[in-house]
């Protein structure tokens, strides 16, 4: 993405997608079936076609999908098929693994953050795995789940990520590696860690430091007795927007190439958790154009209101974090800037204003937009009913969705 005056630039124009617009069996169905917008379809094709792709990409690592980028029932269903496990974070998550043929072994809660009653659900259901960053959540594993399997999430700072998680979890190196032994204390099956690089991370190089780390945490603990296994990467790799990435296999041999680095001959158990980089190029959130305006007579900038906004789809552009790819049914006349925002009374409710979308000048009400690669973190994300707009549907198809 280049810079323009200090903003990203989202140039829109039809080569900025290879020239292949909305994908080929997604536009079939839209054409055929006509469903209201917004809406998002799913292809189970696609879907597939990734999780072989990060398979492939780290070969030695155990998939857990992040089931919040997408849950519809048919994609964690395909991926049961798939012999996928579950990276969940709440009872409802677990239910919904098991209701579509998922094994408790599975599945990881991977949630750090939960309360006694949930963990005492997801043991009940069978569930034996779980991360935590925080004495107070082990000591509620070791009464509510005795004798799991416990990995702890280290706090790591990497830059890059368009969606990063802040310090919100994890704990320091020397906290966890205290907090191993005290799993083990407290008849536990302490058995590794995990870390975050934040999600759409740009830079492959970014899980360097998370390895590490983890290395370091490995040694100090093997020192006091504690003997791990487990290095779970996360997730955070990328699926296609404006801005382009390096390919999943770049991707896969940076994290390959680190953990051989840091942990030399002893290499651990590899997993991953994710999420975006499975589903988010399988869907297409389909749009129409509310209206096209100006604020003034001599303002440059239409400003364009689609049905679909922060809080039915669109959550991923708080901050113009993430810049989809959008194809209009006028793409290939002349273009000017515009600003995109949703349909809601909300003034937050803006898509676009910074980063600069151009879009076809004779563009008007009625027009339905394609928002591309918009499978990850669209539907799982909208509201119930905020200001009487429905939550987007998901419709899937192929793979006999
Ligand atoms: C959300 C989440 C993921 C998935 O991240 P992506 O960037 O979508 O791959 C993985 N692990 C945990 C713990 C998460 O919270």
């Amino acid at each position: 993405m280049a810079m323009v005056d200090g903003r990203r630039t989202a140039s829109q124009r039809p080569m900025d997608h290879g020239g292949a617009g909305t994908p080929a069996r997604i536009r079939e169905f839209l054409d055929r079936e006509r469903p209201a917008t917004p809406c998002v379809v799913v292809d189970l094709d696609t879907v597939r076609e990734r999780y072989a792709e990060v398979s492939e990409a780290l070969p030695e690592a155990r998939l857990f999908y992040a089931v919040k980028a997408n849950p519809a029932p048919e994609v964690v269903r395909l991926l049961v098929g798939l012999g996928a496990s579950f990276d969940v974070a709440s009872p409802a998550e677990i239910d919904l693994c098991l209701a579509q043929g998922a094994t408790p072994e599975s599945i990881s809660y991977s949630n750090p953050i939960k309360k006694r009653s949930e963990i005492a659900h997801a043991h009940a259901a069978g569930v034996r795995l779980f991360a935590f960053d925080s004495e107070q959540d082990l000591e509620h594993l070791a009464a509510e789940a005795p004798g799991a399997s416990v990995f702890c999430r280290l706090l790591i700072h990497s830059d890059g990520a368009r969606t990063p998680f802040g310090k919100k979890f994890g704990c320091a190196r020397e906290m966890a590696a205290d907090l191993l032994v005290r799993a083990a204390e407290l008849g536990l099956d302490p058995c590794g860690v995990s870390f975050h690089v934040g999600s759409q991370q740009t830079d492959p190089g970014a899980w360097e430091v998370g390895v590490a780390d983890a290395a370091w945490v490995f040694r100090a603990v093997a020192g006091r007795g504690v003997h791990l296994r487990l290095l779970n990467l996360g997730g955070g790799f990328p699926a296609s927007y404006v801005e382009a990435t390096p390919s999943l296999s770049v991707y896969g041999k940076a994290v390959q190439e680190a953990v051989t680095r840091h942990f030399g001959d002893a290499a651990p158990e590899l997993a991953a958790e994710p999420g975006r980089a499975i589903v988010g190029d399988a869907g297409v959130l389909r749009t129409e154009v509310v209206l096209v305006s100006r604020k003034s007579y001599d303002d440059e900038h239409r400003w364009v209101y689609l049905d679909a906004g922060r809080y039915n789809g669109l959550a991923e552009c708080e901050g113009e974090a993430i810049a989809y790819r959008i194809v209009t049914p006028r793409d290939g006349g002349p273009v000017g800037p515009v600003v995109l925002a949703g349909p809601t009374c909300d003034g937050d409710d803006v898509l676009y204003q910074r980063t600069v979308y151009e879009l076809p000048l004779d563009l008007r009400a009625g027009d339905q937009l394609d928002i591309l690669s918009a499978g990850a973190y669209t539907a799982s994300f909208a509201s119930v009913f905020f200001n009487g707009f429905s939550p987007l549907p998901t419709h899937c198809i192929g793979a006999r969705g």
